[in-house]
């Protein structure tokens, strides 16, 4: 479904990713691993059409993404890295104001938004402004809202970066069920142990460049090899 060719991005002239190819099928959960400043984000910024490349291309179901952002952008659904949501609305409100703002019908809209919200442990709270919820029930929040529109790319950059034991446990169940329905999900994270946990496959990239691309059973062979020994020992 996606294929990355090749992309390099050079921050005036430092590379901060270097010839990263990669795919992610349908149904496939594929886990981007590596230490922080390893490139991760910026790989993902040049998927979403936020970083133009300094070359390469990212193809979707082989046509170039260049050819109809728009088109892509309606695909996938991303949970930013550095993602916030601060206001009075309640859970349901600001997935009602997102899905327009998308062009959603209004009716269908709704069912959405509460399913998702139930689906992400959220219903008795979706009358209550997010203002009120904790932490991890905003990142849920932000979570629903990339699952609004039915995308059949899902991109999560870090998504359990300070969240709590639930909402981590509530993430995980997800994002199986997702690939179950046939989603594609890239997951970004420098936790190997809940990459180890859900993902089909695992690409491990440092300093720019992809160092293996392998099934989680490998891991631990992987661990061992002497060009990855420091990377891992990086990882939390
Ligand atoms: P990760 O997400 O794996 O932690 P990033 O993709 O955010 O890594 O960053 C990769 C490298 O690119 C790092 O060395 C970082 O300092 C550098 N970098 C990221 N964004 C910028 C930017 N806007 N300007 C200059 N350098 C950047
Ligand atoms: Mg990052």
């Amino acid at each position: 479904m996606l294929s990355i060719q090749n992309l390099t991005k050079r921050y005036r002239g430092i590379p901060a990713i270097d010839d990263v190819s990669f795919t992610v099928a349908p149904g496939e959960i594929v886990g981007y691993l590596g230490p922080n400043g390893s490139g991760k984000s910026t790989t993902v910024k040049i998927i979403t059409g936020i970083l133009e490349p300094s070359g390469g291309s990212v193809l979707f179901h082989g046509r170039d993404i260049r050819d109809d952002m728009t088109g892509f952008r309606a695909s996938f659904g991303y949970v930013p890295e550095e993602a916030q949501v601060y206001t009075h609305l309640s859970g349901l409100e600001y997935l009602q104001l997102v899905g327009r703002l998308r062009g959603l019908e209004e009716r269908p809209l709704e069912a959405r938004a509460t399913r998702l919200l139930e689906l992400l442990g959220l219903q008795s709270w979706r009358h209550s402004p997010i203002s009120v919820y904790s932490k991890g029930m905003k990142q849920r929040v932000l979570i629903a809202a990339a699952l609004l529109h039915n995308p059949r790319l899902l991109i999560f950059d870090e998504p359990l970066s300070g969240l709590d034991v639930v909402s981590a446990r509530l993430f995980k169940d997800l994002l199986v069920e997702l690939a179950a329905e046939g989603k594609a999900i890239l997951y970004i994270s420098h936790v190997l142990e809940v990459v180890e946990q859900v993902c089909d496959r695992v690409i491990v990239i440092a300093k720019g460049r992809i160092l293996a691309d392998a099934p989680p059973a490998d891991l631990t062979r992987l661990m061992a090899l002497p060009n990855l020994e420091s990377v891992f020992a990086e990882l939390v």
